[in-house]
């Protein structure tokens, strides 16, 4: 039986990535090493580091002018250093609250400046995103932050903030490399891997040159993206694992067409799953907007939801596994990341039209 994992995160990688990698793990090319032992100064691990570099660059068509650093500490840890890094003695900087994600951003940057909250999505419990000409935007602030994809609410843009000089700040973890964007919008991005990338452990930060080394006075060193700048991601030991894992999935998106190509797979993907919700007659419903709907985490409810239990059991049977939404909106909640296939859609549309008939 095929299994599909729809975990909102860590989540499903590709079966080839795994497969090389389980190939690979006891003697990486020959070298009589695993990548987990080797010196990340040794040539070796430098070569790995710098193709998924290289190869990330060419995907995303990085501009020069950016740097890519690959740290630790989730993006949680991103909510902290973006304002330790960015406020550059600037007054308050500007956020848009759109849901969970969005908002844990938010209480963290208050310990460390002013936070100006321009838009929220609160009047309609966060089931949308609030369109750009009410954003009450301070044109002196520091950066405007946002979440592209709000992994939980399944809120997602579908166009990108135009903040002039506003250095605009990304939360991409759940939606990077999904569709394609032009990075030079864009003065800081920055993702956990552990949903579009590779495995957990690393932080994706892409930022633009200019933004760095004003860093706040008392910030700890590795807390400075100057510093890991400099020092080429590896100023300490870096997650040297989880930066090869990235790499082979950056080399997999390559031999697959690029982000072009699993941007129309997504839209294929999200529209399957949408069209079966919306053609329930309400058996099953999904709470956003349509047209802000996430194409990479598709929250839907039961019209009954004492059915939940008897959905979630008869999905793990069928091998459609983790589809239970999370604790603080119950309900399902499918994710469809680059790695989820077709087929993978597929089989959940047929076992969720299925079910529903059972119970009409
Ligand atoms: C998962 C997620 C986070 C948290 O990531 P960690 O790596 O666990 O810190 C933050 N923002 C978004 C949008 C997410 O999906």
């Amino acid at each position: 039986m095929a299994i599909y994992n729809f975990s909102a995160g860590p989540a499903v990688l590709p079966k080839e990535v795994l497969l090389q990698a389980q190939a690979e793990l006891a003697d990486w090319h020959g070298s009589g090493m695993s990548v987990m032992e080797m010196s990340h100064r040794g040539k070796e691990y430098m070569g790995i580091h710098a193709q998924a570099e290289a190869d990330l660059r060419e995907l995303m068509g990085i501009p020069a002018n950016y740097k890519v650093l690959f740290l630790q500490g989730g993006a949680h840890l991103q909510f902290s250093m973006i304002p330790l890094n960015l406020m550059r003695d600037k007054a308050s900087a500007d956020y848009v609250n759109t849901g969970e994600w969005s908002k844990k951003a938010i209480g963290e940057a208050k310990k460390f400046c002013a936070v100006n909250v321009v838009a929220d999505n609160k009047d309609k419990n966060c089931s949308y995103v609030p369109a750009f000409d009410g954003w009450k935007c301070d044109p002196h602030a520091a950066y405007l932050h946002y979440t592209p994809n709000e992994t939980i609410g399944g809120v997602e843009f579908n166009w990108i903030p135009e903040t002039g000089d506003v250095p605009l700040v990304a939360d991409m973890s759940s939606n990077i490399l999904s569709r394609a964007i032009d990075v030079s919008k864009f003065g800081l991005i920055y993702a956990g891997a552990q949903k579009n990338i590779g495995p957990a452990g690393l932080t994706l930060v892409i930022v633009r040159e200019d933004l760095i080394g004003q860093v706040a006075a008392g910030t700890p060193t590795m807390l400075d993206y100057k510093i890991h700048a400099d020092g080429e991601s590896m100023y300490n030991t870096p997650p040297t694992f989880a930066i090869y894992m990235a790499g082979l999935v950056f080399q997999w998106l390559k031999k697959n067409g690029g982000i072009a190509a699993m941007e129309k797979t997504n839209i294929a993907k999200s529209q399957l799953l949408y069209d079966a919700i919306d053609s329930s007659n309400g058996f099953y419903n999904c709470p956003v907007n349509k047209a802000d709907r996430s194409r990479m985490n598709v929250p839907f409810t039961l019209k009954d939801a004492a059915l939940d239990g008897e959905f979630l059991k008869q999905a793990d049977a069928r091998g459609l596994l983790q589809l239970k939404g999370h604790r603080s909106v119950g309900g399902m909640r499918a994710s469809i990341y680059n790695a989820m296939p077709l087929e993978g859609v597929q089989a959940l549309v047929g076992f969720m039209n299925e079910f529903a008939r059972s119970k009409a």
